[in-house]
């Protein structure tokens, strides 16, 4: 009879303790990582959690970060918001089913290797995970005559894709994308630290320069310049008057500022981008009257870039060859 009580003490204690030790694991694999999420800041080796479930005919929960309502949506339904929130609906076709693609790994991702939020899959904030927009929203931002058309192209690039997802080892993989690389895109560890992804690797793509994002400008005066950098560093000393009172210390292998020093601070250039607003940290300066950063690219540079992936498919590459270009020795699997 005591030998009964002990088993019954056991399973009980295993019952509560089991959902503790697995939530404990969740969470310390919670990866602080995303597409546009311009603020991750650390990424850390993923561990294999659980097999992976089928995306094709799994429901979403999607939280809508403004009202904190969580919806739950057929995966492709909830990938037409993201496509159409992510990628302008004019960009080929071919350069969309990526996009697709790329999206419905992203979120796998989140599902299989454990998302940033508690009762949700993902959210609809772009700055922590992805975009995403309702019909009706994107309707009421495009053109009236473009409208149907537009929806119906999306709606077929997830379609066409259905159940396709991108892995590595047979794992999702942690698919970042960007709007313009400035013609190279950057390893992981260059912007977020942390160890690099082997299938995140820098490469090359022309034609990206013939888009806005390509290149942009920031200029301030001096005096702004200075308040910015104090902002953060209140001890930063600028003689102007000096030789190089800003100069590029060190680049990065594909191009962008690693490090920059402004007068006795010396910052990195993801650093730099945040504190002036830059659209990405593949920059020079000129210093005259003015302080102007002269911009290449638009994102942090990692994984696919939406430029490069339409510029490709212009010349004729399909999806697949697409994310083979950006994803280095990665497979597209039905799972
Ligand atoms: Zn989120």
């Amino acid at each position: 009879m005591k030998k009964i009580i002990v088993y019954i003490l056991v399973f009980v204690l295993l019952c509560f303790l089991l959902p503790v030790i697995f939530t404990q694991k969740q969470q310390k694999m919670d990866v602080a990582t995303s597409t546009n999420n311009e603020n991750a800041i650390q990424n850390t080796e993923p561990e294999k959690n659980e097999e992976p479930t089928q995306t094709e005919n799994r429901t979403v929960k999607l939280l809508h970060a403004k009202t904190g309502e969580i919806e739950e949506l057929p995966m492709d339904e909830y990938l037409y918001g993201v496509v159409s929130a992510e990628m302008p609906a004019n960009y080929q076709e071919e350069a969309l089913k990526a996009q697709a693609i790329v999206a419905r790994t992203y979120t796998a991702y989140k599902m299989y290797k454990g998302s940033k939020h508690e009762n949700a899959d993902i959210c609809d904030d772009s700055t922590c995970c992805q975009a995403w927009i309702s019909k009706e929203d994107r309707f009421a931002k495009w053109n009236e005559e473009l409208r149907e058309e537009n929806w119906e192209k999306i709606n077929t690039a997830v379609n066409d894709t259905t159940g396709k997802i991108i892995t590595y080892n047979g794992e999702p993989i942690n698919a970042f994308f960007h709007s313009n690389s400035g013609g190279t895109t950057e390893t992981v560890a260059n912007v977020w630290g942390g160890s690099n992804y082997p299938y995140l690797q820098s490469v090359e793509t022309s034609g990206e320069d013939g888009y806005t994002q390509y290149s942009s400008t920031v200029t301030l005066t001096k005096e702004e310049t200075l308040a910015k950098i104090r902002e953060k560093y209140p001890e930063t000393v600028i003689d102007w008057n000096v030789e190089n009172p800003v100069s590029i210390t060190e680049y990065t292998e594909s191009g962008r500022v690693k490090t920059i020093q402004f007068g006795n601070t010396n910052i990195s250039g993801v650093e730099a981008r945040t504190i002036f607003g830059l659209k990405s940290a593949k920059f020079n300066i000129e210093i005259g009257e003015s302080v102007t950063f002269n911009v290449v690219g638009y994102g942090h540079g990692v994984g696919l870039s939406q430029t490069g992936a339409d510029s490709m498919a212009k010349t004729g590459a399909s999806a697949e060859q697409i994310i083979n270009h950006y994803y280095t020795g990665v497979k597209i699997e039905n799972i």
